[in-house]
């Protein structure tokens, strides 16, 4: 897969689906803003990083070398709060959330980033960046000891979240790190400590004040710093997102990089929609969240939540439930059956062969799905087109199967949604173990009924047990 000019992102900046043009091609480089770690990250959350993953994948399969950035909120309202409601230092009470982070994403199959920034250790780089700021003018101290970013300075403030320069309350602050669209005001850069601060150790000395960072500062701190450091540039190609982050977070961190730098902060901006629970935001303050080790622990498979992800474009809402799951769950055994029949076939050599020329067709269709938008749903459509018409070319003992498994794992490298070889899944083993072992509880208390539904459950995630002299021993049908 080349042609790598081909690849076109909707911008939320111009709202137009614009070529991909960065700085240096072939570098790209992506700052994707990463979780809060007061509390583990739901799979709402995950839906925009997976989103972000399959971008960074389908831009290294078009030749481009991608520099990621995800950044660890370390410190910010929600993680002071936790921390303080937790009796704990503030590092001490995100340090198992971090941790918590890459397991879910290494089961989820999502590529790491190049750096993961936390934000606390990054202090000298947002006290130098709100020095810069005050130096320009651009930022001012409250009578309240924090600094404040004077949005009137910033002339081109809103134009990402497409204010309407009449909401602008000129001289209204806000210093809490969320707030509303209607509520666009001067926002806080770096708010005096209280004693909350002080107490879980959220507190830094500068010559502002002592203080912390507002979580704005942040990510323009960070990013910053990190393509200065690999790349030497103060623009990032791509910053992405969920939506909920275009207003106030990132309009946000482009009035405090652009009014420090005077230069453009990205270049693109993407942002992916919602994971969504019967129509609401999958959130929790709505409580009506799942974490990724909820899944796992149900031995759910990430091949199928990657599937159901993708099988609706980044910028619709999804919505989650355990149909649409369990058809994902079906859609990726097919896809492992026809791999698994592709690889029986390469040794079926012929001199005529079909499925080649299917498979160059097929490629092209999937490349330029993904080319516009990253149209992952009609890639997807594509492919299993594909599995339904090799499926019937084989059966007519068709050759050319070693050319389409090359390019039928040239996009499942890009999509990574074949199932998991789950007899190596620790996490199954796991609970099939423990399974058994409330089996033999509940037999030695003669209570087969319970033991019949714990057959049936094992049953149900395709499990079969058999009784054996040395114990039960079980399989995945
Ligand atoms: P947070 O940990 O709250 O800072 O959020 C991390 C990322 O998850 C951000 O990019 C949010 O936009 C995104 N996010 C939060 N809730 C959802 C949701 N229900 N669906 C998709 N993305 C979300
Ligand atoms: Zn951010």
């Amino acid at each position: 897969m080349s042609a790598s000019a081909q690849v076109s992102l909707f911008n939320t900046l111009s709202r137009r689906v614009e070529p991909l043009q960065p700085l240096a091609p072939p570098r790209v480089t992506l700052y994707t803003c990463g979780p809060t770690v007061w509390n583990y990250a739901h799979i709402g959350n995950f839906r925009t990083f997976l989103f972000e993953d399959l971008l960074r994948r389908w831009l290294e399969a078009s030749g481009y070398d991608v520099f990621q950035i995800m950044n660890l909120t370390d410190v910010d309202d929600r993680t002071i709060r936790a921390a303080r409601h937790a009796e704990k230092k503030l590092t001490e009470h995100t340090a198992p959330f971090t941790q918590a982070f890459f397991e879910d994403r290494d089961y989820l199959r999502i590529k790491p980033a190049h750096v993961y920034p936390a934000a606390t250790q990054y202090m000298p780089q947002m006290i130098a960046l709100v020095s810069r700021l005050l130096e320009r003018g651009v930022a001012y101290k409250g009578e309240d000891g924090s600094v404040y970013f004077a949005i009137a300075k910033f002339p081109t403030y809103g134009r990402l979240s497409q204010l309407d320069k009449r909401e602008i309350k000129v001289g209204a602050r806000v210093a809490s790190d969320e707030y509303a669209k209607g509520d666009p005001s001067d926002f806080a850069l770096w708010k005096k400590a209280d004693a909350d601060d002080e107490a879980v150790g959220a507190a830094w000395d500068a010559p502002f004040g002592r203080g912390r960072p507002g979580w704005h500062l942040e990510c323009s701190a960070m990013s910053l710093e990190e393509i200065g450091r690999c790349c030497g540039v103060q623009t990032l190609d791509i910053h992405a997102g969920g939506i909920d982050l275009i207003f106030p977070h990132h309009e946000n961190e482009i009035a405090q990089s652009e009014g420090a730098t005077g230069q453009p902060f990205a270049r693109h901006w993407v942002h992916g929609e919602f994971l969504n629970v019967r129509g609401t935001k999958m959130s929790k303050r709505h409580g009506n969240f799942l974490t990724a080790r909820d899944l796992r622990e149900q031995g759910v498979d990430a091949a199928a939540v990657r599937l159901l992800f993708f099988q609706t474009h980044y910028r619709q809402p999804v919505d989650f439930n355990d149909e649409a799951l369990s058809a994902a769950a079906e859609g990726v055994k097919r896809l492992g059956e026809f791999r698994e029949r592709l690889l029986r076939e390469t040794r079926n050599q012929t001199r005529d062969e079909p499925l080649k020329k299917i498979a160059a067709l097929v490629e092209a269709d999937v490349q330029a799905a993904l080319n516009d938008d990253l149209n992952a749903p009609r890639a997807v459509a594509a492919l299993f087109d594909f599995v339904r018409v090799a499926n019937r070319e084989l059966d007519q003992h068709a050759g050319g199967a070693r050319a389409a498994l090359e390019m039928f794992d040239r996009f499942m490298e890009v999509l990574d949604v074949l199932p998991t070889a789950r007899s190596t899944d620790p996490a199954l083993a796991r609970w099939v173990g423990e399974r058994i072992a409330a089996r033999a509880q509940a037999r030695k208390s003669k209570d087969f009924k319970a033991a019949d539904a714990i057959r049936a459950e094992l049953a149900a995630k395709g499990v079969e047990i058999e009784d054996t002299p040395q114990g039960t021993k079980w399989r995945l049908a």
